[in-house]
């Protein structure tokens, strides 16, 4: 395709477009050499009056008669009857010779932005016209019955979730659809992956409760069924292991509503200082091992789901518990960052998280490979949740911690009118 033909597209745009900055840089000359002329008469006319009176008389009679240019001049009466009377002409011949110096650049620039301003424009509008050329290839591409066999086959015969396979077609012209049935493959690949990945990682997580449930259900059957110790220790595991695999249950539904946008966010306008005040109360009633401390600032208002960032906090706040010895300090805190953002943080003055576990903490199933860490069990859902609630609302988490001295986690969220 000759390249003439190739930017055809897109050339009556740039015409047009060049046509409206001409005609742009033409009125702003002129505004500017009007101005300039002005400027330039009045001090002339200021100068005239400090040589002849001294100073730039006032409550005088002035008269300007600039035409024809031969006789010009400039007229100021005072009230006493001293009059000035100032030639102007040549004042006025060496301000239209400026006035021509000035008109010719400027008609340089003028004519240089006609000649060579349009190919200017049509270069910026290029990725346009390589669109347009595209669509038109395409419309006009001839599918012949051959082709659309050697595509059906290309097709068939790849899996979207098997192996990294990809198509090829061997037709330079179908290249195009080639390589984007080739990346739609690869998300599809990618996000099969994941899912498979969830599935397999919460098969494991489950298989953990129930071995327990079925090791403690044996026991029974062979040792405990007279034994009042084994039944006990028996039943008090099955509660504990049922009730741990209820709430990862619960947690794998909610992410998987969430990643198959099941869960809407109900938003509303609220304070984010009622809200955390709540989480604080609850935490205060619930847990009567640690310390609890809210720092409060003035009224924010917030929008968002007051349900799910409730949720958020009291995820950061269980976690805060289950990772601080008891008797430690647990502070809830709300505020705004210097730009107008309001943050909630929530601040422990527990074990803390190795600086390398940090950049993972809000994966699924991550938990840091401590001792502290296996002890309390979660499930590694939590943060992840977390997580998702707080993309919804585009906003986004900041860690802050050090081993044996404590963690904050602080989320920022939106500003209500942005
Ligand atoms: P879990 O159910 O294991 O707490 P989360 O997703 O809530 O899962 O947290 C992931 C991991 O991040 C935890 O296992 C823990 O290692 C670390 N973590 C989270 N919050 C804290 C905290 N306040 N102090 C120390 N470690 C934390």
């Amino acid at each position: 395709m000759s390249k003439k033909k190739k930017n055809k597209n897109v050339t009556s745009i740039a015409i047009k477009l060049n046509a409206i900055s001409v005609r742009d840089l033409f009125l702003k000359f002129l505004i500017l050499n009007a101005c300039l002329m002005f400027i330039l008469i009045v001090l002339w006319c200021m100068d005239s009056e400090k040589r002849f009176f001294g100073e730039v008389v006032q409550n005088a009679q002035r008269h300007v008669d600039f035409y024809p240019i031969e006789t010009a001049t400039y007229t100021v009466t005072l009230d006493s009857g001293k009059t000035l009377v100032q030639n102007a002409s040549e004042f006025l011949y060496v301000l239209r010779k400026i006035v021509i110096i000035l008109g010719i650049i400027e008609g340089i620039f003028l004519l240089e932005e006609i000649i060579f301003g349009t190919a200017k424009v049509r270069k910026r509008l290029k990725p346009l016209n390589d669109i347009a050329e595209t669509a038109s290839r395409l419309s006009n591409m001839d599918f012949s019955e051959e082709r659309f066999q050697s595509l059906e086959d290309a097709i068939a015969k790849i899996s979207p979730v098997s192996t990294d396979e990809r198509i090829h077609i061997g037709d330079s012209e179908l290249h195009g659809l080639e390589d984007a049935i080739n990346k739609l493959l690869d998300r599809m690949r990618d996000s099969y992956r994941q899912q498979a990945r969830f599935v397999s990682d919460a098969s494991h997580e489950l298989r953990t409760p129930i071995s327990v449930i079925q090791g403690y259900a044996n026991m029974l059957d062979r040792w405990g069924k007279n034994d009042k110790e084994i039944l006990d220790e028996s039943i008090a595991a099955i509660k504990s292991e049922s009730e741990n695999m209820k709430n990862l249950v619960e947690q794998l539904l909610f992410l998987a509503r969430g990643i198959n946008g099941k869960t809407q966010l109900t938003r509303t306008e609220f304070l984010l200082n009622d809200m955390i005040g709540e989480v604080f109360e609850e935490s205060k009633m619930i847990d009567q091992n640690h310390i609890y401390r809210y720092i409060n600032s003035e009224n924010i208002s917030i929008n968002g789901d007051s349900g799910l960032l409730k949720q958020t906090a009291r995820i950061l706040v269980e976690n805060a518990a289950k990772y601080t010895e008891s008797g430690g300090e647990i502070i809830l805190k709300v505020g705004t960052n210097p730009k107008g953002e309001p943050y909630f943080y929530i601040q422990d003055n527990g074990i803390g998280i190795d600086n390398e576990d940090i950049p993972y903490i809000f994966e699924r199933f991550f938990r840091a490979d401590t001792a502290r860490v296996r002890k309390n069990g979660g499930t590694g859902l939590g943060l992840s949740i977390a997580k998702w609630i707080i993309d919804s609302h585009k906003g986004f988490f900041s860690v802050l911690s050090r081993k044996e001295i404590g963690t904050r986690i602080t989320v920022f969220l939106p500003k209500v009118d942005s």
